[in-house]
C-alpha cells in the first residue's frame, strides 16, 4: 500500500466513526465495473454497493440525467409539487404493477414507510385491536438499520447495546411456510419477507416457499410485504425476485431502493394498490427529500437504464455461466455455491478459515468483494459486466481457491 493510502486509511480511522470494518484500499475513481485505487490500480468492483450499483458506475444516462437536473432545480419541498416526481413515479409504478408509490430515500425508511403502511391498514381496514399489530419477519432478516429495523433483526450483532425495541415483530425461521401458518394470529398484519436473503448470506428459500406464504396471507387477511431493496431491479435474474415465481408470489407491499438511484444518489420507494397506499393523508408520513426532482430525474433514469438494456435478462444469462465456472474449479475449501442470477455467495468451509481472508487475496488480485456473515463470499457486479470480464474474475476466484 502506498504512502497516500496509508494516510488516508489512518485520517478515516482517526476521525470517522468505526462502524464499518473495510479492506485496506482507498479508491478514487470509478467507470463502469471497474474502480481505480489513490495509486492508479484497477479493481473489478463485484460488491457494486450491495446492489446499488446495477448499472455500473457513473452511468452516462444517469450522470446526465444529474447534470442536466442539477443544472435546472435540485430540490423543492413537497410543500410544492415538483414536474420530475410524477413522470418518475408513472414509471415505476408502472415497472412494478403496481398503483401508487411513496418515495423516499434510503432502503431503511422505506421500510419504515412500509411498517407503518401495513400497521395503518392493520387498524383501519383489519380491524386489529389499537396497539395490537404484529408483523411477522423471518431470522437472519437484513431490513436495515434503524430502531425499528434492527428490532425486526435476529442478528446479535446489529442489535447489542440498542435497545430498547420497537415491539410488534414475531421472528420465524426463514424458508418455513408451516412456521408462518403457525404465527398468523388475528392481530397480524403482514409478513415482511426478503425473497433471497442478501446480508445474510445469500439465502435462498426452499421451492415453493414464497407461493406458499402467498396463500398463507391471503387465507388469513395479511398482507405480504417484500423487501426487494437489494434483490430487485434485475438483480436475481428477474426485474424482481418474486418474478421467478410467477403470479404466484406477487407481494401487496413492495419496498424498492438501491439501485433505483442508479448509484448516483439515494432514492427509495415503497409500492403498492391504490386501497392501501391511499390509507396515507396529509401529515401522516414525509420526507424533507422523499420525491425531490433530483432524485426523481436520477431515478426515472436509472429505471431507464435497467429496462434499455434489459440488465435483468443480463444477469439471468451471466449468472448462470458464472455459476457454472465457479463450479468448475471444483475447490476443496468451497461448501457450498448458490446464487440467482448475478447474486451469488460462495460458501467457505469453517475449516479453510474465514471468508475475510479470501476477499483480502482476490482484493491484492484486483477483485473487489466482501464477506457477508462469517464464511460467505458474496458477488455482485454491476449487471453491465461481460463475459469476458466474469472470465477473468473466475481466473482470480480460481487463484484463490
Ligand atoms: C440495504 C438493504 C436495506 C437498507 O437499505 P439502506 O439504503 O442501507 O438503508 C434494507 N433491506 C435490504 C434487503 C437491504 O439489502
Amino acid at each position: 500500500m502506498s504512502a497516500i493510502q496509508s494516510r488516508i486509511i489512518a485520517q478515516c480511522d482517526n476521525y470517522s466513526a468505526r462502524n464499518y470494518h473495510p479492506l485496506p484500499i482507498v479508491i478514487a475513481e470509478g467507470e463502469g465495473v471497474w474502480v481505480w485505487d489513490t495509486d492508479g490500480r484497477r479493481y473489478l468492483d463485484c460488491l457494486s454497493a450491495y446492489s446499488a450499483l446495477n448499472q455500473g458506475h457513473r452511468h452516462p444516462r444517469i450522470i446526465g440525467a444529474l447534470v442536466e437536473q442539477a443544472g435546472r432545480v435540485t430540490l423543492t419541498s413537497r410543500a410544492f409539487h415538483n414536474d420530475r416526481m410524477g413522470p418518475f413515479l408513472e414509471k415505476l409504478c408502472h415497472v412494478a404493477g403496481m398503483d401508487m408509490a411513496l418515495p423516499m430515500n434510503t432502503g431503511v425508511e422505506a421500510v419504515e414507510t412500509a411498517v407503518k403502511l401495513v400497521r395503518k391498514w392493520g387498524y383501519t381496514t383489519k380491524g386489529v385491536r389499537d396497539g395490537q399489530a404484529e408483523i411477522i419477519v423471518c431470522s437472519n432478516n437484513f431490513h436495515g438499520r434503524t430502531t425499528t429495523a434492527i428490532s425486526a433483526s435476529s442478528e446479535p450483532a446489529y442489535r447489542d447495546g440498542f435497545g430498547p425495541f420497537t415491539p410488534g415483530f414475531v421472528k420465524v425461521p426463514f424458508g418455513d411456510a408451516d412456521a408462518i401458518r403457525a404465527a398468523v394470529t388475528p392481530d397480524t398484519v403482514a409478513v415482511l419477507i426478503e425473497p433471497i436473503q442478501g446480508e445474510g448470506g445469500i439465502v435462498i428459500p426452499p421451492d415453493g416457499y414464497l407461493a406458499e406464504v402467498r396463500r398463507i396471507c391471503d387465507e388469513a387477511q395479511v398482507l405480504l410485504a417484500l423487501d426487494e431493496i437489494q434483490t430487485g431491479l434485475g438483480r436475481t435474474g428477474r426485474l424482481f425476485c418474486y418474478q421467478h415465481y410467477e403470479s404466484d408470489a406477487e407481494p401487496d407491499v413492495l419496498i424498492v431502493g438501491k439501485a433505483l438511484g442508479g448509484g448516483v444518489y439515494p432514492v427509495s420507494a415503497v409500492l403498492a394498490a391504490r386501497d392501501l397506499l391511499g390509507l396515507f393523508q396529509p401529515g401522516d408520513h414525509g420526507s424533507t427529500f422523499g420525491g425531490n426532482p433530483l432524485a426523481a430525474a436520477v431515478g426515472e433514469a436509472a429505471l431507464d437504464v435497467i429496462l434499455d438494456e434489459a440488465l435483468a435478462d443480463r444477469s439471468r444469462m451471466l449468472g448462470d455461466h458464472l455459476m457454472r465456472q465457479l463450479r468448475a474449479i471444483n475447490s476443496t475449501r468451497v461448501a457450498e455455491i448458490r446464487g440467482r442470477g448475478l447474486f451469488v455467495g460462495v460458501e467457505i468451509r469453517p475449516e479453510a478459515g474465514p471468508a475475510r481472508h479470501y476477499c483480502e487475496r482476490l482484493m491484492d488480485l484486483g477483485v473487489l468483494v466482501k464477506e457477508t456473515r462469517e464464511q460467505v463470499i458474496r458477488i455482485a457486479p454491476p449487471l453491465v459486466i461481460t463475459t469476458e470480464e466474469i472470465d477473468w474474475m473466475v481466473a482470480q476466484f480460481r487463484a484463490v481457491l
